[in-house]
């Protein structure tokens, strides 16, 4: 059974995000801020984070950041949840390490499609994050390569 660390600061928010994905048959934990999410996915990684942006201590962005200066977390699946509604916010999360994205209030199938989008054994690698990483990693490996020679 796959599991899902819900990171969000809302107790509100993170029951009905929780009963939204127990429906679909996944196992839900949940972190009231950033810190804790970071100590709980090191103690027990999930097979993806759902990460709130607006939230105490360290917010959705810092966390991400410092998942992903870890190897271990680099290809955690991260999905941004958050209520941000202005123009621009989409991109700059998916220029930010996140893989996904869904605005509050979360639709139900709309998670459902990101879920089975993210956690697919054979993953399409069509997103436009997934290829400017790619992009990057691909750029540095060049760079080293000639650096090499
Ligand atoms: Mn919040």
């Amino acid at each position: 059974m796959k599991k899902v660390l819900i990171a969000e600061d809302n107790p509100t928010n993170r029951e009905l995000l929780r009963e939204l994905l127990e429906i679909r048959g996944y196992t839900v934990s949940e972190a009231c801020n950033g810190q804790e999410a970071l100590l709980m996915v090191e103690q027990a990684p999930p097979d993806i984070l759902l990460l709130d942006i607006g939230m105490p201590v360290l917010d959705g962005f810092a966390v991400v950041r410092k998942l992903r200066e870890n190897p271990r977390f680099a290809s955690l699946p991260v999905v941004a949840v958050t209520a941000y509604a202005m123009q621009g916010d989409r991109e700059k999360i998916m220029c930010s390490g996140f893989n996904g994205y869904l605005s509050k209030p979360v639709n139900a199938s709309l998670l459902g499609e990101e879920l089975d989008r993210l956690l697919a054994p054979f993953k399409t690698q069509t997103t436009p994050p997934t290829q400017s990483i790619k992009e990057q990693s691909g750029a540095q490996a060049v760079r080293a390569t000639s650096e090499g020679t």
